[in-house]
């Protein structure tokens, strides 16, 4: 409502919250007018800055037994005017972070109220399959799976639903329309077995949740692992595993077909993302020792990266790119090994996704039961 309305309005507001004190003011999205003065081309700035100015006016005229606060929210705390955020102004800032595990069942358990919710369905369960999510993703998701219900003719929310809505807004709607040769099809398994079948050996890869070669959205199919916790600190043990996992895909598709797809893309840049952060941020590459290199400018708030300086040699560079190659190849490796020690396991599992297109983290386990390894 601020912008364009003036400097005026902002006097007539202060005015308002004075005379009904004690009182809260909040100004939502405070980028819109607190920006950086001077940072605008040509004049048409000049209505923000004065509702700017008359602001920071009213915010100083405070004395100590106004009782007023003034509160206000923005995503992008780095474009403020410094002025804004001065002693006796906005002095305190909180940083509202993603919701960890604790907060994602409280808010779901907020909104799974007033929604008719089938006994089976497990409120903690999607809590922990929706690390990253934020409180309107939440929402949104038990949204998605109350319209699923409603367009399955269901008077209630079930667990498929439920989960579906998770995929949904983690990867986009089922595309069961995409047409997809019989070789594909058996490839895409091949790759997706090979994720889930390495993570499933590796000690600290998170428990294989579901498999699947039903394509959705961009991907054609996806392998989602189900993190235990929520995780602030990832050891270089977790990382190689983690790698290793990502790289299965490749890995598979080399071993049984003896040649690579472009299926992989997303997997390898990812690996290599990870791989160049140790190096790079983490000191977890020997040669190189604990060091950071680049100099990257971030928004503090937010961890968002803008850009990135170098700030080191030729030949630092090149044993960076060493380093990220071995790391990558390492974790290769570690994938290959397991899937030529499981091979039969990793044709089992593959069957199963091209029969039954999708496997769920229970009946995958169990095919480990009656495993026989090749030494
Ligand atoms: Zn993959």
């Amino acid at each position: 409502m601020f912008v364009g309305v003036g400097a005026s309005r902002v006097r007539n507001l202060f005015d308002q919250a004075k005379r009904h004190a004690p009182c809260i003011i909040f100004v939502d999205e405070l980028d819109a007018v607190g920006r950086q003065r001077g940072a605008g081309l040509g004049g048409s700035h000049d209505e923000r800055e004065q509702t700017l100015n008359q602001i920071l006016v009213e915010m100083d005229g405070f004395d100590t037994n106004t009782n007023i606060i003034v509160l206000s929210a923005t995503n992008r705390p780095d474009i403020l005017d410094p002025a804004l955020l001065r002693p006796g102004r906005f002095d305190r800032q909180v940083v509202l972070d993603r919701p960890d595990l604790q907060g994602r069942r409280a808010i779901l358990e907020l909104y799974v109220k007033g929604k008719p919710l089938e006994p089976e369905v497990n409120v903690d369960e999607v809590a922990r399959q929706t690390p990253g999510f934020s409180g309107a993703d939440l929402a949104n998701l038990m949204n998605e799976a109350a319209i699923l219900a409603a367009r399955r003719d269901k008077k209630s929310i079930g667990r498929a639903e439920v989960q579906e809505a998770v995929e949904r807004v983690l990867a986009g709607p089922e595309k069961k329309s995409r047409v997809i040769s019989d070789k594909e099809k058996e490839i895409i398994a091949y790759h997706e077995a090979g994720h889930a079948l390495v993570m499933r050996m590796l000690p600290n890869c998170d428990p294989v949740h579901k498999i699947s070669i039903i394509s959705r959205g961009m991907v054609l199919g996806y392998t989602m692992p189900l993190p235990v916790e929520d995780r602030h600190l990832f050891t270089r043990a977790k990382f190689m595993d983690d790698l290793a996992g990502l790289m299965a895909g490749h890995a598979a598709e080399e071993l049984v077909f003896g040649d690579v797809t472009t299926g992989s893309e997303n997997d390898l840049e990812r690996a290599t993302r990870i791989a160049r952060k140790m190096v790079c941020d983490y000191g977890m590459s020997e040669k190189l020792g604990p060091r950071t290199f680049g100099h990257k400018e971030e928004l503090i708030f937010l961890g968002r990266e803008i850009s990135e300086q170098r700030n080191y040699s030729e030949d630092v560079a090149r044993t960076i790119d060493e380093e990220v190659r071995s790391i990558v190849d390492q974790a290769y490796n570690t994938a290959k090994d397991i899937l030529v020690q499981h091979r039969s396991t990793l044709e089992a599992v593959a069957q199963k996704l091209i029969k039954e297109e999708t496997v769920e983290g229970a009946a995958f386990e169990a095919m480990f039961k009656e495993e026989r390894v090749v030494a």
